[in-house]
């Protein structure tokens, strides 16, 4: 029997016999605003603040009129300008989208991308479409890591953005050539030695004077980004921007 046969009718009629269970809470119910997500949890998802600096993307800790159409650059950046032109996130890395994402990246959950990217599509898809001649560039993962997982998350996030905004996904014109350790539990300095040296540019000709969307789930404190922004520069791109479905606090 044909594959598409035997799902036809082997396996779609079994999918019935279980109830969807929610992807963050675990109980049973289907959500009616994103799949694998029930309505409570999809109330809790904390998106960003609407009053952000227009360079890192960070919400600031005062509020302005948004409708005045003013851009605000927070004292940091005043001081110390980011190494790209301009950051944009969706969500605050906690609640809901936390457990989606560490379920996306480490339980083997590949379909649970489209709705975390369904869950950013608001703020991001808007962004995305002010630079209609981009390239998304997702953050690659180490080859061991991609044989040991199948797939690479961020790839899988990014490709959802760039069916929405048309944009070219360009996945592996930068690669990591280091089997770094995680991130996670490392101070600001040890991630950026970590990280140091870990890109690649492996097809600069198609970064070369464009707008380069660099893409990733998690922003933390930059280390990853700023390093994958030194690699992108020697390509001589227009401009790099950096796109996060969340933003995991004040790194
Ligand atoms: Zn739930
Ligand atoms: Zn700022």
């Amino acid at each position: 029997m044909p594959w598409a046969d035997f799902v036809n009718h082997a396996v779609k009629p079994l999918t019935g016999m279980f109830p969807v269970k929610c992807s963050c809470c675990g109980r049973h119910g289907k959500g009616k605003n994103i799949p694998h997500l029930c309505d409570y949890c999809f109330g809790e998802v904390a998106l960003l603040p609407g009053n952000v600096c227009s360079l890192c993307g960070r919400g600031l800790d005062f509020e302005y009129e948004i409708d005045t159409g003013d851009l605000y650059t927070c004292g940091r950046c005043l001081k110390n300008p980011p190494v790209y032109t301009q950051a944009h996130f969706a969500l605050s890395y906690e609640g809901p989208a936390r457990e989606m994402i560490h379920k996306l990246k480490f339980s083997g959950s590949p379909y649970l991308a489209r709705p975390l990217a369904m869950l950013g599509r608001d703020t991001l898809v808007p962004w995305l479409d002010t630079k209609p001649e981009a390239v998304i560039v997702p953050v690659p993962l180490a080859r061991r890591k991609l044989l040991l997982r199948g797939y690479n998350p961020t790839y899988l996030l990014a490709r959802w953005f760039g069916k929405w905004t048309r944009l070219e996904v360009a996945e592996g014109s930068i690669r990591r050539v280091k089997n770094t350790a995680p991130q996670f539990g490392l101070k600001e300095k040890e991630r950026r030695k970590n990280v140091k040296g870990a890109f690649k540019p492996y097809d600069p000709q198609k970064l070369r004077g464009r707008d380069v969307i660099l893409f990733d789930d998690i922003y933390t404190t930059g280390a990853t980004i700023n390093e994958c922004v030194k690699v992108i520069n020697t390509a001589r791109p227009a401009r790099i921007l950096v796109a996060a479905l969340c933003h995991a606090g004040d790194g």
